[in-house]
């Protein structure tokens, strides 16, 4: 039975997936009307920069009934995802939101990109996302802003910011982010969503565009927390071709996700909420999960996080150290648009990159050149790898006696769109998010409630490889917590709002 962009908006990952199973709709149903849903919300927000109707009619076509074929067991099967555009597609254009890449169209499907289509999900669109990942609002892409769909004047976050608005219009009930100091779970929590930056190197890296490799890694955004733990089971595990994937055994997730937090010990820094700086409803929303676990037999202690205040300083350093290192293979004759230039070779390259980057992209291949030249390297680069050391060893050993630690998402809510700010002021509100990434370990963000008509999030981090953990903790939290009308319940915003 066709059914009605309304109401595909307000279901979760697995109400596709249990609609396609008892034959209730059919792939090619659910993509017309997740097509319809996308054409009327997106005038108003801009969440995606292409979409990929002949590939998505063709994956649908695959599942024509049921959402099953004999012997495949496909776990996705027929269900619309979106991904992030610095994820490799084969065939289909992926520009890191850079006009550098513009015209660029990979020959290869990245790692998880791969696992989605072998999974059977129909990937639907590319996301709008801040160029190269960094930022932390939507505006610095080059194919326009994007606006949240709470609230279509203020920010939905970054980088991840078409994946996050995407899901929470309704357009797709799951989609791929990728997070190196935030940018999955600051979108995800100012658009009342469910976001997971897993353990560095759980998920594969391979064919992601690079902003620091050494922090970078990819994770599902949806609107459930089970949704979100049954898209990481499908995307996580070993890939022999990127270099920092690990070994371990995988072991899911999903099914222990129901097991509650007795047994958890949570912990959380009282003094850091207290000390100004956070935004009394993000106080509030660790208080009312601090309630919400207590209340189901989990043990919660407080500490001290000392540390986070260096946090920003140190994640600035080596993210623009990274970055002016991988941005470098962006010369206009490997890869993208070239801007032929009379002068030769130095022009050309010169004229490529200053045309092709925009502002925050050169600041940062100027501040990581700068952070890495003799004589600089000591002072800059040097001391944030070791600030960096003793995040890794803070956590290391406070998670050795606990078992999830919570933490703000973001100091503050989300800024209006045309509210222009410094960069020191969008980089300090990553406070809360970049100690995860520097230290490896998981970390959640996950909504608690809503306050003025936007939604509040918490954060959870754990050990390496205890995303089972947050998922539990956040499972329990979330059936505590009402997120009063949200946009995926909603008419599709209207343009100019
Ligand atoms: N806001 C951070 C930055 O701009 C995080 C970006 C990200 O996680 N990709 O670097």
């Amino acid at each position: 039975m066709p059914i009605s962009h309304e109401t595909y908006a307000s279901l979760t990952l697995e109400d596709t997936l249990w609609g396609l199973r008892s034959g209730a709709f059919t792939a090619p149903e659910l993509l017309d009307a997740a097509l319809a849903r996308i054409d009327a919300c997106e005038p108003a927000v801009n969440a995606v920069i292409t979409m990929d109707i002949p590939g998505a009619t063709k994956a649908a076509g695959a599942w024509p009934r049921n959402g099953t074929r004999a012997g495949t067991g496909a776990s996705l099967a027929g269900a619309p995802i979106a991904v992030k555009d610095n994820l490799m597609t084969r065939g289909l254009k992926t520009t890191c939101g850079s006009r550098i890449l513009g015209n660029f169209v990979p020959p290869y499907d990245a790692g998880v990109v791969e696992k989605l289509r072998a999974a059977g999900a129909v990937i639907v669109c590319k996301t709008n996302m801040d160029e190269f990942a960094m930022g932390s609002s939507g505006r610095n892409s080059a194919y326009g802003a994007t606006g949240n769909p709470w609230n279509p004047k203020l920010v939905p976050g970054g980088s991840s910011s078409g994946s996050a608005a995407i899901v929470a219009y309704g357009g797709v009930p799951a989609a791929i982010g990728t997070d190196t100091g935030g940018s999955i779970r600051q979108p995800a929590s100012f658009c009342g969503l469910v976001g997971m930056k897993p353990t560095y190197g759980r998920v594969s890296r391979w064919g992601v565009g690079a902003l620091g490799s050494s922090l970078d890694q990819v994770g599902p955004i949806t609107r459930t927390v089970r949704d979100n733990a049954l898209l990481f089971d499908i995307i996580a595990g070993h890939d022999g071709r990127d270099s920092s994937s690990l070994e371990n055994p995988f072991v899911p997730t999903l099914p222990t996700i129901e097991d509650g937090v007795a047994g958890l010990r949570t912990a959380y820094d009282p003094g850091l909420l207290d000390r100004g700086g956070v935004h009394p409803a993000h106080a509030e929303a660790i208080r009312f999960a601090v309630k919400a676990i207590r209340g189901a037999g989990g043990e919660v202690v407080e500490v001290a996080l000392p540390l986070v205040k260096y946090g920003v300083a140190a994640y600035y350093i080596i993210c623009a150290c990274e970055s002016s290192a991988n941005l470098a293979r962006f010369d206009g004759v490997r890869y993208g648009v070239r801007e032929r230039a009379g002068g030769g070779l130095w022009d050309t390259y010169s004229k490529t990159r200053g045309l092709g980057f925009g502002d925050e992209v050169k600041r940062r291949i100027m501040m990581g050149a700068y952070a890495l030249s003799s004589g600089y390297y000591d002072a800059y680069y040097l001391k944030a790898a070791r600030v960096r050391r003793l995040f890794a060893t803070e956590y290391e050993k406070l998670l050795a006696g606990v078992d999830v630690v919570l933490l703000p998402v973001t100091p503050a809510p989300p800024r209006p769109l045309d509210q222009d700010c410094t960069p020191l002021e969008n980089y300090l509100g990553d406070v809360f998010t970049v100690p995860a990434n520097m230290a490896g370990i998981p970390a959640l963000a996950f909504p608690v409630g809503t306050h003025d008509g936007l939604p509040v999030g918490v954060q959870a981090m754990a050990g390496y490889f205890r995303e089972d953990a947050l998922y539990r903790l956040a499972r329990t939290i979330e059936k505590e917590a009402t997120l009063s009308d949200p946009p995926w319940a909603r008419p599709a915003p209207e343009a100019g709002q």
